[in-house]
């Protein structure tokens, strides 16, 4: 029997933990359509190599802005002096055709979908110390040093928020964690509320 409610994921991370590659792969694994992650729209320049409607969508503030007076997220939040939101019609369309979404969010809007959808399963990354953090940061060469000075001194901020997520990952080593996060994964898609709701006939004629 076709499931038609998907599992919604929340992924939260300081930026440079490996939040955006661990999710990149997990979907490239599963491309059999079962599994999505949510485009976001955003206020930010788009960097080298982004393009608008995949890795987000890139929006002035006046038509962020519209969008919320009119309703249109299931969240929003602003970071580091910038709006992120995720769309709502995105979100409801994706999960009634039973699809998996991933949606690449920060703790403030981690609260608001928990609000919206208790069963969410959100899971919250951590790079392995301070100094690997940094460095992935600096790696990607596509920041000046303000921004990533700003950016070390939010990590904290978002990291210290780890508690209130499901499962912590500590992403050491790429290959382990993508295995955990996969894990996480396909075991929510089996959990009892989500099987009920799946299998009602079944158990219905199994139990009589
Ligand atoms: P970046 O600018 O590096 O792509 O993202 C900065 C932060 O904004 C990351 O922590 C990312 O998860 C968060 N973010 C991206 N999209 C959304 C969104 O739609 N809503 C919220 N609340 N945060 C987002």
């Amino acid at each position: 029997m076709a499931n038609h409610t998907g599992n919604l994921f929340i992924i939260a991370a300081p930026s440079g933990a490996g939040k955006s590659s661990l999710i990149g792969a997990l979907l490239n694994k599963h491309n059999d359509g079962s599994m999505q992650v949510s485009v976001s729209c955003t206020t930010r320049a788009p960097r080298p190599g982004e393009h608008d409607g995949i890795h987000y969508h890139f929006l002035s503030a006046e038509s962020f802005e519209e969008r919320i007076e009119k309703g249109e997220f299931y969240e929003w939040a602003k970071v580091f002096d910038n709006y992120y939101g995720t769309s709502k019609k995105v979100i409801e369309e994706g999960l009634a055709a039973g699809i998996d979404i991933f949606l690449d969010i920060d703790w403030q809007g981690a609260q608001q979908v928990r609000e919206h959808h208790p069963d969410t399963c959100s899971i919250f990354i951590m790079p392995p110390c301070l100094a690997t953090l940094e460095q992935r940061l600096r790696r990607r060469g596509q920041d000046s040093d303000e921004v990533i000075s700003k950016r070390m001194a939010k990590a904290q901020a978002e990291m210290s928020h780890y508690h209130e997520f499901d499962y912590l990952l500590v992403n050491d080593h790429f290959d382990d964690s993508l295995a955990q996060l996969e894990h996480i994964v396909l075991a929510q898609r089996n959990a009892m509320a989500v099987q009920q709701e799946r299998h009602k006939a079944v158990i219905n004629e199994l139990l009589g």
